[in-house]
């Protein structure tokens, strides 16, 4: 028995929409995204399942070293570096690689006694903001790593592009071009393509990519979900009707009572809420699958339940099968309903809620 919230994951489904990334890439290699938690997926069940890629991707070193106690013998890269010299050593006692992006950890690397040499990824900022060396250090962060006796050889070229989501915008033909010029001098592997880069900008593929969410079938656009790019959605979201009730007219329904029925309405609660991962946000409307037909969220969401309209569900009964996003109902839609991305939503399922792996 499952319990009443749970996440089926379709794992195989992730080597379905790893194939998808090498249509357009057949000659990258694959940094295959796989921090928090795979997305919400599961760790370590996810780069399980991922065998034949060139290395995984994690954000922190805690995440790298759960994958390598696990088992992972591949490369393992960490987006954010290092964050303290004890974290340079856990990477070079593991064997993970790190993302350069700042002098300080230069300074750190050069300053460090190590018995091994770290792979390094040295980032440049060409309009994220966030993250990395500008244009004009990077001749000097790549001699400091070239010459750095803990670095090992070759030192990598990465960026990271902000708005490949949007085909429109010009940010991204201009963050390739900068990193082009900047980096043309170096014959070194390079990779500047996430997800929206491998499906919509055929020169931010370079001699590696860095797939996520496609890779769990959601789309990085707004307003296109994964199936109609092709991909197979991995996790759908799970739970019960445990009331059905009629309302009177007038009588309203959830905290604040924001929602209040105008006519005598059928409605069911369903055992998930904001305490599963389910968005707060949601607003009324929100579509809700109960027993496979498709109805409305009505009112606010709670931490364990949420309330829908049962008119054109005559059948439903406790006990029946929700189905909150996955299967008919693609996660975007949800987001969108939401006022949030995909991504938050799948990253966001909670502890309660039993990964079931079909
Ligand atoms: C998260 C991340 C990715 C993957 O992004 P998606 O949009 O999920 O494909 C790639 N590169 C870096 C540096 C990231 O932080």
């Amino acid at each position: 028995m499952t319990p009443a919230a749970y996440a089926l994951l379709n794992y195989p489904a992730l080597r379905h929409n790893l194939a998808k990334v090498r249509e357009p890439a057949p000659s990258a290699k694959i940094m295959a995204v796989i921090k928090a938690n795979a997305y919400g997926h599961g760790l370590i069940e996810v780069a399980k399942t991922l065998v034949g890629v060139d290395a995984f991707a994690v954000a922190r070193v805690d995440e790298g070293i759960r994958l390598r106690q696990a088992g992972t013998a591949g490369r393992i890269v960490v987006l954010e570096g290092f964050t303290c010299g004890e974290e340079l050593q856990l990477l070079l006692e593991h064997g993970l690689e790190a993302v350069v992006h700042g002098v300080w950890q230069l300074d750190l690397l050069e300053e460090t006694q190590a018995a091994g040499k770290l792979p390094v990824w040295l980032k440049l900022d060409t309009g994220m903001g966030r993250l990395g060396f500008t244009r004009s250090e990077l001749p000097m962060a790549y001699r400091r790593l070239s010459r750095c006796h803990n670095v090992a050889d070759p030192v990598h070229l990465m960026t990271h592009l902000a708005n490949a989501d949007d085909l429109q915008d010009p940010k991204t033909g201009q963050q390739l071009a900068l990193f082009h010029a900047a980096t043309v001098d170096y014959s070194t592997p390079k990779t500047l393509a996430n997800s929206a880069g491998i499906l919509a900008w055929p020169d931010s593929i370079a001699d590696w990519v860095r797939p996520g969410i496609m890779l769990y079938g959601v789309s990085p656009f707004p307003g296109q979900c994964g199936r109609q790019l092709g991909l197979q959605p991995v996790m759908s979201l799970h739970s019960r009707l445990i009331a059905v009730k009629t309302i009177a007219a007038g009588d309203s329904v959830g905290y604040g009572g924001q929602w209040t029925a105008r006519r005598s309405t059928r409605l069911g609660v369903v055992a998930i809420g904001y305490g599963d991962g389910y968005p707060r946000q949601a607003k009324t409307g929100t579509p809700v699958l109960v027993n496979d037909v498709r109805t409305a969220l009505i009112g606010r969401v709670s931490m364990d339940m949420i309330t829908v309209d049962l008119e054109n569900c005559p059948e439903a009964r406790p006990g029946d099968p929700v189905t909150l996003w996955g299967g008919g109902l693609p996660v975007e839609e949800i987001a969108c309903c939401a006022d949030t991305i995909p991504y938050t939503l799948l990253c966001g399922i909670t502890q309660r809620v039993q990964i079931v792996a079909r």
